[in-house]
């Protein structure tokens, strides 16, 4: 995987889903480098980029230069790209995967007013993008994500993976399960009856859960990173054997594994019958609050947010019922 890092200017991301939302074939300023960037993204959605803009303040060390300014002037492309920092709440000289920072454009930037179209603030010193009217942006963001980071696998090829990674489940004699699944199972169970659970197509937690309850003898590694619940998760991607579900996710999860196992008392690698390893962590963890979101205050920013089912009980009703793991 090639994961040199790119330098782009904020606008130039801006500029790039603008122009998957044009009608006709347009030239938009920089488009042999747009081009560039659109294939360097395709190739490996996941290439770190660091963001680059003009400024005089203690951020002036990563200062590009004005290779890449538009005709509108310093002033607008110093604005523009700012105006965008703001709103990915970012700052001059951040890098990340280009998969977050353009997720972070279709959450956080729906239009370019304010940003390259001015209103009117329009005058004969500041001038607006040529496209800032022409509705690009905004039809590219419509569009969604997938017109600049295609999802790596097509729907026919999830249902397959599912099948196939279900099957071969049944037959490992260990499993390998990242240690903060755990908790995962146990929520997506909420309690029920092997018989009342259905199998979800997403991932492969009820087909591991339903593997426990039956042999609660059967070894578990805990392992870093992807496990055997991942496979056909639209968000899994095997070529490189990341997990590329949202903002930040494969690093919050990071954040959570560590957790799980300094609850746990357990390190990476280390391997326990499935039932004893349920029966460790329903003693160590109330609430899926000292894990999921963990940390001194909550999270401030995309990359770091709380899981959906903090709020819920699942995990709270599989906890009570023992996962129906008969001898725990
Ligand atoms: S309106 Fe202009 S500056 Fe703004 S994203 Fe489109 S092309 Fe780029
Ligand atoms: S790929 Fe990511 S989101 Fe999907 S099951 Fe694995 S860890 Fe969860």
């Amino acid at each position: 995987m090639n994961n040199k890092v790119i330098s782009v200017r904020p606008y130039q991301l801006m500029c790039l889903i603008c122009r998957a939302g044009r009608r006709n074939r347009e030239e938009y300023y920089f488009e042999d480098r747009l081009e560039h960037l659109a294939l360097l993204i395709r190739e490996n959605i996941n290439r770190p980029l660091l963001l680059t803009c003009n400024c005089v303040s203690a951020y002036a060390w990563q200062n590009p230069g004005r290779e890449y300014d538009t005709p509108e002037g310093p002033e607008f492309n110093d604005r523009r790209d700012l105006a965008i920092l703001r709103e990915l709440n970012m700052v001059p000289g951040a890098a990340q995967p280009a998969s977050d920072i353009i997720r972070k454009f279709f959450k956080h930037i729906k239009t370019c007013e304010d940003i390259c179209a001015l209103g009117k603030y329009c005058s004969a010193v500041w001038r607006e993008c040529k496209f800032a009217g022409s509705g690009n942006y905004e039809r590219a963001v419509e569009a969604g994500e997938a017109g600049i980071i295609s999802p790596c696998r097509s729907a026919d090829e999830l249902a397959c993976c599912k099948q196939a990674s279900a099957a071969q489940l049944y037959k490992e004699k260990k499993l390998r399960i990242r240690p903060h699944h755990l908790v995962c199972i146990a929520c997506i169970v909420a309690g029920r009856k092997p018989c009342e659970m259905e199998v979800l197509d997403v991932d492969n937690a009820c087909e591991i859960a339903d593997i426990i309850q039956k042999h609660p003898d059967i070894p578990v590694e805990l392992v870093s990173g992807p496990c055997m619940v991942c496979p056909p998760c639209a968000g899994y991607s095997p070529e490189h054997n990341l997990c590329n579900a949202g903002i930040g996710m494969g690093l919050r999860d990071e954040k959570k594994d560590l957790d799980a196992l300094m609850l746990l008392g357990m390190k990476f690698g280390d391997v326990l019958p499935g039932g004893e390893l349920y029966r460790k962590l329903f003693a160590v963890l109330d609430s899926t609050r000292n894990l999921c979101g963990r940390g001194r205050s909550p999270a401030k920013v995309d990359e770091w947010i709380s899981c959906g089912a903090d709020s819920k009980d699942s995990y709270l009703k599989s906890k009570a019922a023992k996962l129906h793991i008969p001898g725990i």
